[in-house]
């Protein structure tokens, strides 16, 4: 097993239910195991004009490779009836990679870690609550510098 954490976020439908019942379906895949849960946050949409985002991060240990783990995330995603027409459009549920162990991917399909999850308040907030405080990015940055280097703004801790 390795350790990955995933970014979790729903702007439609009920979206800390939609959060919940993702974290359930992240618990029922096969060789895995939920490992931690951050608290929920409510955060302003990148894009404008859109409802706030519910977000949280999970802690998830498992065996499945890392094209694997996107196959079954974006199953649960359609399961919770995510539908991809614009991007960046709202969606009931988003399940992002963030970091796989510490590998570095660079795949058509796959990039990890998450090619913007360093300057997001939404990923970083609830990521450093479930890491040690010395933790580090492949690349070695801290996510100590990247919390300083993010204001927590347009984010409230539910
Ligand atoms: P953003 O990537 O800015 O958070 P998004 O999550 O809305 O936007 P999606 O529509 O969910 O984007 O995903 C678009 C594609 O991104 C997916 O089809 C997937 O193949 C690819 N992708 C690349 N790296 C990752 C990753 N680390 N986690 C999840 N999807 C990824
Ligand atoms: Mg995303
Ligand atoms: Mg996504």
């Amino acid at each position: 097993m390795v350790r990955t954490y995933i970014g979790l976020g729903s702007n439609l439908a009920d979206p800390q239910q939609q959060l919940r019942s993702a974290l359930e379906a992240l618990g029922r895949l096969p060789g895995s195991q939920l490992a931690g849960v951050s608290s929920f946050y409510a955060s302003d949409s990148l894009s404008p004009g859109q409802p706030r985002y519910t977000n949280a991060v999970a802690a998830l240990d498992t065996s499945l490779a890392p094209l694997a783990l996107l196959d079954a995330l974006q199953a649960i995603e359609a399961d919770q009836g995510r539908e991809r027409k614009e991007r960046w459009g709202p969606r009931t549920l988003d399940l992002d990679i963030l970091l796989y162990a510490d590998q570095v991917i660079d795949e058509p399909r796959l990039k990890v870690p998450h090619y913007h999850m360093h300057a997001r308040p939404f990923v970083l907030y609830p990521l450093a609550e479930l890491v040690p405080g010395n933790f580090c990015l492949p690349d070695q940055r801290p996510l100590a510098r990247l919390l300083a280097e993010c204001p927590f703004v347009g984010l409230e801790r539910l």
